[in-house]
């Protein structure tokens, strides 16, 4: 057999315009220090399988059950991609082909619960963490489904397992969700599970955001709680984008059904090739010790930032991320996501609990280590990138201090490069 990589010549000759901007965006991730806490960076295996041939593929259907031919070699890859699923997380079931965190959650509602009607799923809500997906009343799932909403305690910013309990007592939810965007601290999902026993319901976790943490056990891992879990494969677990549904035996033919034929046409066998070899890598010993790094990076911004002078939401990390309000130093979350920007910082702006500020200029900034991990840095470089921010954030019109950092942006770039 012959092999065929994808030829970046062939696109620079035939789509200059697109080139350039694909050539821009590798030249930003390279110059770039990238906290968004949702990004990473793909591996070279990871881009190689999704720039394969397996995009010409139609496959709809299962491995072995398809309703086309041809389908030998994406079978291949696809039970790969499941059994690595089901072995990482110790998970009965793995559906792998939804095309990416929003349709595997559509695919739980269209698996257990009945638009427009009675059923109801106790979820956080999301000025506190939710996703979008978790009842927004923009997105399908807040417009078709019947969402209560769970708060933080105002005091210690994370979840009250106690206030859960009253409301699934209260309103008997079919489902509960747990698993949030922006959500720093460990998620007791063995008390999700007992709230939902005590009240028949199901524990859906969306492990979006984390779940390469749980991968390399350094985060609890929600498969072992949960009747069924959905997550992202780009983000903590560093594969293509996409995402992957875990479940219980007991719902694996209500999942399948849900994402093939009723969300979903044809699986994405590329992307799907790609999550097989994500699964493959995070199984290594390197994964571990990114996904520890990734962790302690965070703790060490964390508390970087605290002292800086900013609050640190539920006054630390456990996990990838940190959420800080910029109150103390009298700036934006808006402002602090631009300054951030022209010093070569990408982050985002983020909503605290309770913020008296809208959503699109709130009080805070969400920080993740996912990317800078996976570049390799750890504790030292955390504390310098709180550095770099706390001076910005406190001068943010001086354009010498701006200079300065930016220098020492490039500086720690330079010393981490991504695709060398
Ligand atoms: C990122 C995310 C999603 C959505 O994933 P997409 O691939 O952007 O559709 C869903 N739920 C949570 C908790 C997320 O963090």
């Amino acid at each position: 057999m012959r092999e065929y990589a994808a030829d970046w010549e062939a696109l620079k000759r035939t789509d200059p315009e697109v080139a350039q901007a694909i050539a821009g965006e590798l030249d930003r991730e390279r110059t770039t220090l990238r906290l968004i806490a949702s990004e990473n960076y793909a591996s070279p295996a990871v881009l190689a399988a999704l720039a394969s041939t397996m995009n010409n593929k139609y496959a709809e259907g299962y491995p072995g059950r398809r309703y086309y031919g041809g389908c030998r070699w994406v079978d291949v890859t696809e039970q790969l991609a499941i059994d690595r699923a089901k072995e990482l997380f110790g998970a009965d079931h793995a559906n792998v082909q939804p095309h990416a965190g929003a349709q595997a959650n559509m695919a739980v509602f269209g698996a257990f619960l009945e638009p427009r009607s009675d059923d109801k799923v106790l979820g956080l809500v999301l000025p506190h963490g939710g996703h979008l997906t978790h009842g927004s009343p923009v997105n399908v799932s807040g417009m078709w489904f019947n969402f209560v909403g769970y708060e933080v305690d105002r005091e210690t910013e994370q979840v009250d397992m106690d206030g859960i309990e009253d409301l699934a007592k209260q309103h008997r939810p079919k489902v509960i969700l747990a698993g949030f965007t922006a959500y720093p601290r460990t998620i007791d999902f063995a008390a999700f599970r007992r709230i939902a026993d005590e009240v028949g319901a199901m524990l859906w976790v969306d492990a979006s955001h984390f779940i390469g943490l749980s991968a390399a056990g350094v985060y609890p891992n929600p498969v072992q709680f949960a009747d069924v879990v959905t997550f992202t494969t780009h983000k903590t677990l560093r594969g293509p984008r996409g995402a992957i549904i875990a479940c219980r035996e007991e719902h694996a033919k209500a999942i399948d059904k849900a994402v093939f034929p009723m969300m979903q046409g044809g699986p994405l066998e590329h992307v799907i090739a790609a999550k097989a070899v994500a699964l493959k890598e995070a199984m290594r010993p390197e994964f571990k010790e990114y996904a520890a790094r990734t962790v302690r990076m965070a703790r060490a911004l964390g508390d970087g930032l605290a002292e800086e002078g900013l609050r640190i939401i539920s006054g630390g990390t456990d996990s990838h991320l940190v959420l800080a309000d910029l109150r103390p130093l009298d700036i934006t979350g808006k402002e602090a996501e631009v300054v951030c920007d022209e010093v070569g910082i990408a982050l985002n702006k983020n909503g605290i609990p309770f913020d008296p500020m809208p959503p699109l200029n709130p009080s805070g900034i969400r920080v993740g280590t996912p990317g800078p991990a996976t570049l390799g840095m750890d504790e030292p470089e955390g504390k310098e990138i709180a550095s770099i921010i706390g001076e910005v954030l406190r001068h943010p019109q001086d354009d010498d201090v701006k200079a300065r950092a930016r220098q020492r942006v490039t500086d720690l770039v330079s010393r981490f490069p991504a695709y060398a």
